[in-house]
């Protein structure tokens, strides 16, 4: 495997970093959560977004990455834990990350005493970085930038296994709007559901992170991915965004209580 990546890392190097599941998936995630929160949440949600969904500003956190005054949220959209380490053991970015950013805007939302605007903009920073952290190359390697630099051929175009995972995966598993996404995928079963939402957001994040290898392991030796790699992940796809979905109304309904 590190072989391939070297090999695959020699090929050329990408400067193309998008840090986000595309649209669609930050879109499944936010209906899908949505549609489980208490109607508390649901008013209090809908107050703070001057009456605007969840699903409306999913993405909003990718459109102001180049804004000045958000420039210190780029890290917020990842983590990267190298394989062999885990992210006690990792060398974190000292900026932030998914995972530390996701825990510390929940507190300052469940603290209270916020103005309007900054309320606003936690909020829909949460939205989306539940998001990410289960997109696996959100949380994939460091040494190739989360498949960054994992140069592929998705059927006959260069791209990379980020960008895969971002967007050409979920566009090619299944040919849905976001709301059958959320219509084909979503579950009722109260069991499943709180065992999907069991735990903290630490045991939510290592679950993505005991994905990551198999994405990467899959990658075939000469890059050239397609069907056969749609096949092997089309199941975990559906699980990331349900289960982002339902954490996230986890996370909001005990803010919103
Ligand atoms: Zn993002």
């Amino acid at each position: 495997m590190k072989n391939k990546i070297l090999l695959l890392l020699t090929i050329s190097f990408t400067s193309v970093t998008m840090w986000a599941w595309g649209p669609k998936g930050h879109d499944v995630v936010a209906e899908i959560a949505s549609r489980h929160i208490s109607k508390k949440t649901a008013a209090k949600i809908d107050k703070i977004l001057d009456g605007k969904t969840m699903v409306y500003y999913s993405s909003w956190m990718d459109g102001i990455k180049g804004l000045p005054a958000y420039k210190h949220t780029y890290s917020w959209h990842f983590l990267n834990v190298d394989p062999g380490l885990t992210y006690e053991t990792a060398p974190l970015d000292s900026r932030g990350d998914v995972y530390s950013k996701t825990v510390a805007i929940i507190d300052t939302l469940k603290a209270g005493g916020l103005s309007h605007e900054k309320e606003k903009d936690l909020l829909r920073f949460l939205i989306h970085m539940v998001g990410d952290m289960h997109c696996p190359m959100h949380v994939g390697y460091a040494r190739d930038l989360g498949g960054n630099r994992v140069q592929v051929m998705w059927f006959d175009t260069p791209t990379n296994l980020h960008s895969v995972w971002d967007s050409k995966l979920i566009e090619s598993v299944h040919n849905w709007s976001y709301g059958e996404w959320a219509d084909n995928i979503d579950i009722n079963d109260k069991e499943k559901i709180s065992s999907i939402t069991a735990g903290d957001v630490a045991m939510w994040r290592d679950d993505v992170l005991s994905r990551v290898g198999r994405c990467y392991d899959a990658v075939p030796q000469d890059g050239r991915m397609g069907y056969p790699y749609i096949n092997a992940f089309t199941e975990d796809v559906e699980y990331m965004l349900l289960v982002a979905g339902l954490r996230l109304s986890k996370i909001l309904d005990d803010i919103y209580k």
